[in-house]
């Protein structure tokens, strides 16, 4: 039987993270599956791939820490190099800019920003070698667009965007597909807080979306099927943003 192809999702130990992952391992991957520190969420999303006849390795590092990122992937990256990377992990820190603080505002940009570079630059030379693969960096219709009390994330997200485009645009001849997936408001941890009925008459669609319905897009990036996108921002956001 041939080996899998790998796919390392970065923040996967719940919300749309852990969806991409299911997914991606219903679509034929081995998952490497990172989180930071919700170490039973990961293991239940392991346990949910090993039951869908899937397997997965639990990598526990913060993205925003390049020593953590390096020694965290040098054992496996030794043996294997993934064909799908995921650039997912993230968290929002909102405030308006009059007050917000500098820890609020650099540790946006380190988990997003940071995250992103750490982890592509560890796999990108063996990607380039083997001349195949695809990135998907998950960014936000706030780095489309401007919202109040989100200078820092959409800052990082608009910023993430612009690295999509120029990687893409590095490596594509080598046949690496780089594209972004932009989510709008997705029912997770990190929008539980958000006040539903100020937000709704925002969105065209009148509900918030799925994990589920960004991990089916992220999937159709890594799939045969878009063989010819590359540097494209794919939003997810029920015409929140058009
Ligand atoms: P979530 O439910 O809060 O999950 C965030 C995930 O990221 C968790 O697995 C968390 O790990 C991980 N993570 C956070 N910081 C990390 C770090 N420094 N290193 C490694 N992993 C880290 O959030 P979500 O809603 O699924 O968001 C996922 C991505 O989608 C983020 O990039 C977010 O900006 C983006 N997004 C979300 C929405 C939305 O409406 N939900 C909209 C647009 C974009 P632990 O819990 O284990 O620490």
């Amino acid at each position: 039987m041939s080996k899998k192809p790998v796919a390392l999702v970065t923040g996967a130990s719940k919300g749309i993270g852990a969806a991409i992952a299911v997914e991606l391992s219903r679509q034929g991957y081995d998952i490497w599956l990172n989180y930071r520190s919700d170490d039973a969420g990961a293991s239940t999303i392991a346990a949910e791939i090993e039951r869908l006849g899937g397997a997965c390795s639990l990598l526990c590092f913060d993205v925003a820490n390049a020593e953590a990122v390096a020694s965290g992937l040098e054992s496996l990256l030794a043996e294997e190099t993934p064909e799908v990377l995921v650039n997912n992990a993230g968290f929002a820190r909102d405030g308006l800019m009059a007050l917000m603080s500098e820890t609020d505002w650099q540790s946006v940009l380190d988990v997003h920003l940071g995250g992103f570079f750490h982890v592509t630059r560890q796999l990108l030379p063996a990607m380039l070698k083997r001349r195949r693969g695809r990135i998907i960096n998950i960014v936000s219709t706030s780095g489309e667009t401007g919202v109040p009390g989100q200078v820092n994330y959409s800052a990082a997200k608009a910023g993430l965007i612009g690295a999509t485009r120029s990687l893409a645009a590095e490596v594509a001849r080598r046949k690496i597909l780089v594209n972004a997936v932009s989510p709008g408001f997705i029912e997770t941890e990190m929008t539980t807080d958000i006040p539903k009925e100020r937000v709704l008459p925002m969105i065209p669609m009148g509900r918030f979306g799925t994990a589920e319905e960004v991990a089916a897009v992220t999937a159709f990036l890594c799939s045969p099927a878009a063989a010819y996108i590359t540097g494209q921002v794919l939003s997810v956001n029920g015409g929140a943003y058009m």
